[in-house]
């Protein structure tokens, strides 16, 4: 016994010895870096790019494509809806596969359309309907602005006022992560007046993830309906959302699917909605009927799932970019990627609270359950003038009003050494 608990120590002492080099090294998805095209300094150096939680990176693949597409649109003109070596008329089918593993829903449960701010309101004209006692909508209280003001507008669209409708999950005093209990208490207080709850799978400041399965279980015991922004949630987190149970959600793909900026967003549907008539939606041509959607017929008849919420036929150029970077995820899978994004991240924890700097904190939950791969850090008596000096240096990071630094280090392109390299940045410049 005592021999295994020696050896066990050493092993351990010689992990958290291992260089930032030793580690790349070691990891086995080392050589998808080389797949992406890195922002490059005046030096000639790559930077250290810790901002794929705001826009992925460019798969080299993405240019052959897009440039597919464009060849065909010139060889067929309007044939290549039929014609193109990936007829542009079925073109999104080819993405849905890949996108329904990355966010754990089956095939007719995920469509990509539109852009995630459209998506969130399609899916709540079908899934907020409020009633004289049942009306109120939960976000975060420090939820994406975007997702604010559809809610507040939906609010107001159905005739309701945000001071009575808008109820909102606040950490407690002196605190900025929510705790489960609270989201709890407040369900009991005042879940029979809830028509929708509707959070941010992973908080975009905070980096907070929250537990689906718990919220969507609790939100349905109440009678409410269960929806998710998984704007900086799908790519990064191990996400079951049909296992789940949640009744919808929306994402983006320019973030962790480095389908480029402005590319198209995704939705889920649950199943159990696949077929109900009763729901109200806004609808378009291309939610029609397959086979009869070309009669121009009158009568709205809805694909079955979520292809049915679609308007409009899709922009086959974005679509192209997002095909090319689902490839790359189906190749390498939610299971592995997030393998190795949990050491990565944990490494940047280690590397961040090795500064031992009072000024900085990790606002980010330490549990790697409650988090994907960004963390937050706050600066005491910080301002931009920081991370200006940061970004001078070769790190491309973001910056959020008042006093926080988000850095994501995505498993697919960024290494231990780039983690490494921004920690000796960060220090030099506080
Ligand atoms: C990035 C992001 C958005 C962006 O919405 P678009 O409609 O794609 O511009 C919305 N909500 C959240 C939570 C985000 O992180």
């Amino acid at each position: 016994m005592e021999v295994i608990r020696v050896n066990f120590t050493l092993e351990l002492k010689k992990t958290t010895e291992m260089t930032a080099t030793e580690r790349d090294q070691q990891d086995p998805l080392r050589a998808y870096r080389n797949q992406f095209h890195l922002p490059m300094q005046k030096n000639g150096e790559p930077y250290v790019y810790l901002c794929g939680n705001s826009l992925g990176l460019q798969p080299k693949t993405t240019a052959a494509f897009i440039d597919q597409e464009l060849k065909d649109w010139a060889t067929y003109g309007v044939e290549g809806h039929f014609h193109a070596k990936n007829p542009w008329m079925p073109y999104h089918e080819f993405l849905t596969p890949a996108m329904a593993k990355v966010v754990g829903g089956l095939p007719h449960e995920v469509v990509t359309m539109n852009t995630l701010s459209v998506n969130l309101h399609l899916m709540m004209v079908s899934f907020y309907r409020p009633t004289k006692q049942r009306f109120k909508i939960l976000i975060e209280s420090d939820a994406f602005p975007s997702d604010r003001y559809a809610v507040e507008s939906q609010i107001k669209f159905h005739g309701y006022t945000v001071n009575d409708a808008l109820l909102e999950l606040t950490p407690r005093e002196g605190e900025t992560l929510i705790r489960q209990e609270d989201i709890e208490t407040l369900l009991a207080n005042e879940g029979e007046q809830i028509a929708l709850i509707m959070l941010g799978g992973v908080n975009y400041y905070t980096g907070q993830v929250f537990d689906f399965k718990r919220i969507t279980s609790l939100g349905h015991e109440y009678g409410c309906t269960v929806g998710f922004d998984l704007a900086h949630g799908a790519g990064n987190l191990q996400l079951s959302l049909h296992d789940d149970g949640v009744d919808f959600a929306v994402w983006c793909s320019y973030k962790y699917l480095n389908s480029g900026p402005g590319s198209l967003g995704g939705c889920f549907v649950h199943e159990r909605h696949a077929n109900d008539s009763t729901l109200p939606r806004f609808a378009g041509w291309w939610g029609h009927n397959k086979t009869t959607r070309f009669n121009m017929r009158h009568d709205f008849d809805p694909i079955p799932g979520a292809e049915g919420w679609q308007l409009s036929n899709p922009p086959i150029l974005s679509l192209a970019a997002m095909l090319s970077s689902l490839k790359v995820f189906e190749e390498v899978g939610m299971p592995t990627l997030c393998a190795k994004s949990l050491k990565l991240t944990n490494y940047l924890e280690e590397q961040l609270l090795a500064i031992n700097n009072d000024r900085i904190q990790i606002i980010t939950p330490s549990d790697p359950e409650e988090r994907g791969c960004q963390l937050s850090i706050q600066v005491k008596e910080a301002d931009k003038s920081l991370f200006d000096a940061i970004t001078a240096k070769g790190v491309i990071a973001d910056w959020r009003e008042p006093d926080v630094i988000r850095v994501a280090p995505v498993p697919l392109y960024n290494t231990f050494e780039d983690v490494y390299q921004f920690a000796q940045i960060l220090t030099s410049c506080l």
